[in-house]
């Protein structure tokens, strides 16, 4: 093997969705068989071409392996399992002969068909991107399929370009594997670790023989205290995963890349294998300090890669300070270069096309185009010395000033209001005194409600786009919405609800709706993101101070109100959620951000509070993605992320009952979290994993109202009432009936009505059943 130099600057991946979300609607094209693979692949060897061009004009080499061959039909995870030959067995008709799997086969192990469920999805590191969870067992056969890879670089070198593919690294695979069903227990996918090693070594070097001079590894796992493998086996398989790979006589030079962190205790390891480059995420981990002299001495005689432009959010931020860090780095290797901190697949294309944002707030921002320039940048001055890109600099740092002295970026009486808070107004009345106040509420035993949101349908949508559309008046509008919350209040009091919810028809989205009302955001026209698969999401931009000119929610809820004398709960979107699905100001800490947005909805509670709604729910399914994956970096998370709930929700009188929603059931990790929330009343999925959750949260003495999720929302499939019974009768062994609550795992908004209907009949049919077993039996 013959190792050309690393390319001196690059950028770990590029978005795949096209700048109009092009490949998403070739994609959903094809799955409408609207287009067949052929002309889907056409559309997509068009994008990456696209693609390769565009980068090359911003400023990366065509022919020094700098531009990364990132593209992905649907997910990077899914396509290392179908690279290795890990096709689960229920899947096992997709597989051809040679072992290949085509593009209709691939789909499928993405999305399911009939009873055959998809892989399962899960968020990727602390990010908002979904990955397809692999499967494997001690019996998975690996069989090395890298035709994909190959042509995709042979494509390449065709249009004249040397491109360095990218494939997920062995660790992290089998790190965020799952134990395939059947598996025995203790057994871990990177046991399988040996076996897998030669089907990479076999990919590599059908690499090489292509021509490819680096392959690029993504080994986040390396960075995350948060992922179930434990950590002294993800570190024993660094070496024994890059010693054979590195031992192959036959492969391109080796770039292994750890974005979302530090390397910290994983680095030693690594650097003792024979691998050619390293990339450190120089944004979320700091430049190596204080190593022993062997890993010292192995980083000398590699490519360092600093991985210093920031590739999970959208500012243009410090460049200087950037470059700082580059040449910092360069006292670790005579041998540097620069990049981004992770995938650049997190941020929107470019902010070129944004013509409705304040071209003041443009010119702050850097999306992926930007970005790629500002790599550029940095390598020229790796090469030609920092005067050579001073002005580059200098300007990077004019924008900082400009953003900092902007109106609306610090607004004085925000900031008078925070820095005036007590410890007192993160505190409500104790709990027994609350639940004697809310009394008056008059529920029933195991009350019932839902978790906001009824099915938006057709009409909801078409009503928002013809507003949009300027073809309804704002009144309209507003009418057509009222009529759907009646529609929705009546239903509710026909199946027999007790707390009822105004459905959530007006929101187009849980976090834009607030974004759109608040002062400190602004909304993008194309900045999309993948989210999983062919779905994208535009998060707004969190850029100032955030404070509410006027009520956002209190028309809505108390609208519904009038209509009912049982109790509607007022709706919001927790401060950490609103963080954690938009792109937040870097310029200080989330927790201070965190607090603003707490205040805009502790002034909303008040106002809600005041026109006579008694329960008000803040949902805060984001609070577990956002936990930092270092365990160091976890306390200081919690103590803002449930210090600003606090915040938010600690103004409302003991009468008023506090609501909480999380999106997942894994309470056992943030029990502590949930506790301190002090809500009320906390709902949390359940349904799916069968109640199991019910033995962490007695086991967790946890002693507020709390709501396991009889109901999945995920499935179409309608719950019996025996079914539902059965999770009750499970609940109520477990948690005193006083405190139990009877509501499905989340939102009801992606369900359409039929099922929705049937379900909620069922749910309170097995509600009264329990009810009643329950005072019989004493
Ligand atoms: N209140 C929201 C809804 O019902 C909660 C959504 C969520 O938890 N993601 O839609
Ligand atoms: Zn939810």
């Amino acid at each position: 093997m013959t190792t050309s130099a690393f390319p001196k600057g690059t950028i770990l991946g590029y978005p795949r969705i096209g700048r109009r979300r092009e490949l998403k609607r070739a994609v959903e094209a094809f799955w409408a068989g609207s287009i067949d693979a052929a002309e889907l692949e056409a559309r997509a060897a068009e994008l990456r071409a696209a693609n390769r061009d565009r980068l090359a004009a911003l400023g990366l080499g065509r022919d020094d392996s700098s531009i990364p061959e990132s593209f992905s039909y649907y997910d990077q995870v899914l396509d290392a399992a179908i690279a290795v030959g890990a096709v689960p067995s229920r899947f096992a008709r997709l597989v051809a002969e040679d072992g290949s799997v085509d593009l209709a086969g691939y789909f499928t192990i993405a999305r399911g068909e009939g009873e055959d469920l998809p892989l399962e999805m899960t968020k990727w590191f602390d990010s908002n991107y979904h990955y397809l969870v692999p499967e494997i067992g001690p019996d998975t056969a690996f069989s090395a399929h890298g035709d994909r890879l190959v042509a995709e670089f042979a494509e390449a070198r065709a249009a004249g370009y040397l491109t360095r593919p990218v494939l997920v690294g062995p660790v992290t695979f089998l790190a965020l594997a799952k134990p395939a069903d059947g598996a025995p227990a203790g057994f871990r996918p990177l046991d399988r670790l040996v076996d897998l090693l030669p089907v990479y070594g076999r990919l590599l070097a059908q690499l090489a023989e292509a021509g490819a001079s680096w392959v690029q590894l993504d080994e986040p796992a390396l960075v995350s205290e948060s992922i179930d493998a434990p950590r002294d086996l993800v570190l024993e398989s660094v070496g024994a995963a890059y010693d054979a790979l590195g031992a192959a006589e036959q492969r391109p030079a080796i770039f292994v890349a750890a974005p979302y962190g530090g390397l910290d205790d994983a680095l030693p390891a690594l650097a003792a294998t024979p691998v050619e480059a390293i990339g450190f995420d120089l944004v979320k981990g700091s430049v190596p300090s204080g190593l022993d002299p062997a890993t010292a001495e192995s980083l000398a005689g590699k490519a360092l890669v600093a991985g210093v432009i920031d590739g999970h959010n959208i500012w243009r931020g410090d460049l200087a300070a950037a470059f700082d860090r580059v040449e910092a780095l360069a006292n670790l290797s005579g041998e540097v270069s620069v990049s981004t901190s992770t995938s650049l697949f997190h941020v929107p294309h470019d902010v070129a096309d944004e013509s409705k944002l304040d071209p003041r707030l443009v010119g702050w921002l850097a999306f992926a185009d930007q970005k790629v320039g500002q790599v550029a940048t940095l390598a020229t001055g790796l090469v030609s010395g920092r005067e050579a890109i001073g002005e580059a600099l200098d300007a990077a740092t004019a924008s900082l000033a400009d953003r900092a002295g902007a109106p609306g970026v610090r607004v004085p009486n925000v900031r008078e209001r925070l820095a005036a808070l007590r410890d007192g107004d993160f505190s409500r009345d104790d709990f027994d005194t609350r639940v004697a106040a809310q009394a008056s509420l008059e529920l029933p035993e195991l009350p019932t409600t839902t978790i906001g949101s009824f099915p938006q349908t057709g009409d909801i949508r078409r009503a928002r786009a013809r507003l949009v559309k300027g073809e309804l008046t704002h009144e309209e509008y507003v009418q057509a919405m009222r009529e759907e919350i009646e529609r929705v209040i009546r239903l509710q009091e026909e199946l027999g609800l007790d707390v009822l919810v105004h459905g959530e028809p007006e929101r187009n989205d849980m976090v834009q709706y607030f974004a759109e009302l608040l002062e400190g955001f602004a909304v993008t026209e194309h900045g999309w993101v993948q989210s999983y698969g062919s779905r994208c999401t535009r998060p707004s931009i969190l850029w100032g101070d955030v404070s509410r000119p006027e009520p956002m929610t209190v028309a809505w809820s108390t609208y519904a109100q009038s209509l009912t004398a049982k109790p509607v709960k007022g709706m919001l979107t927790g401060p950490v959620t609103i963080l954690a699905w938009s792109f937040v100001r870097d310029d200080q800490p989330l927790g201070d951000t965190a607090r603003q947005v707490a205040l805009a909805l502790r002034d909303e509670i008040a106002d809600l509070e005041a026109s006579g709604i008694r329960v008000i729910q803040v949902d805060e399914p984001a609070l577990r993605e956002l936990l930092p994956l270092k365990r160091a970096d976890q306390p200081a998370y919690l103590d803002w992320s449930v210090g600003s709930f606090r915040l938010a929700t600690a103004g409302a009188a003991a009468a008023t009952q506090v609501h909480t929603h999380l999106c997942y059931s894994e309470f056992g990790v943030v029990i502590d979290a949930i506790r301190e929330l002090d809500a009320d009343v906390t709902s949390i999925e359940a349904a799916r994993s069968r109640m199991e959750v019910v033995d962490d949260i007695s086991a967790s003495g946890f002693d507020h109202g709390i709501g396991p999720g009889v109901y999945d929302i995920h499935s179409p499939r309608v719950p019996s009432i025996d079914e539902v019974q059965g999770l009750l009768e499970r609940a109520v062994a477990e948690i005193p009936a006083s405190r139990l609550w009877v509501n499905p795992d989340c939102g009801l908004k992606t369900r359409g009505y039929e099922e929705t209907v049937a379900s909620l009949e069922h749910i309170i049919a097995a509600t009264r059943a329990v009810r009643e077993g329950a005072s019989v039996g004493g």
